[in-house]
């Protein structure tokens, strides 16, 4: 038996559903289409609260998976990144463990706790708010743009027509 089924064994919150994401983690289920970094959740019941946002889970024997709770410790990231860089360089620090997007906890971290997509919208968001008269600006540019494409389709369109055999009058009407 592997460390990481026996992991899944014993975890009391166990449903199955779990799976090994991009960075090499165990990711569990704990909700529909929720899921979380199953080291992140065990750290959190050895130490009996969440997990502050500068704290990172390390595995002590380097093995992402092995997310028994002697395999991991909680460090501040400060120290968690100059471990790893005492170990093997910048390199052997490739994938920091950050927690998922608490919008979306299935989806990747970005910035500020939240996924790229809402990190993204939210910045446009912000910006508008910000400049509203710029926004409005670039509103009006991409309708100008938006209107200048469909006339120019028009054109095209009234040219195929009367290139056809079509009179100017039934060509205008139709393009
Ligand atoms: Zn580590
Ligand atoms: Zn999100």
């Amino acid at each position: 038996m592997t460390p990481m089924s026996r992991q899944g064994d014993n975890h009391p919150n166990w449903k199955g559903g779990r799976y090994i994401d991009s960075a090499g983690y165990v990711q569990v289920r704990i909700g529909v289409n929720r899921y979380r970094r199953e080291h992140r959740v065990v750290a959190e019941k050895m130490i009996g609260r969440p997990l502050a946002p500068g704290e990172c889970v390390h595995h002590l024997n380097g093995c992402k998976t092995d997310n028994r709770p002697e395999n991991l410790e909680v460090l501040g990231t400060g120290a968690h990144t100059l471990l790893h860089w005492q170990e093997g360089g910048k390199e052997a620090f490739q994938q920091p463990d950050r927690p998922n997007a608490t919008c979306h906890p299935d989806r990747p971290h970005h910035a500020k706790g939240q996924c790229k997509n809402c990190y993204l919208a939210a910045a446009q968001k912000a910006y508008r708010a910000r400049h509203p008269e710029r926004a409005k600006a670039s509103d009006k540019a991409q309708k100008e743009k938006n209107y200048s494409k469909h006339q120019e389709r028009k054109r095209e369109r009234y040219a195929e027509l009367r290139a056809a055999g079509m009179s100017a009058a039934e060509a205008r009407g139709l393009a």
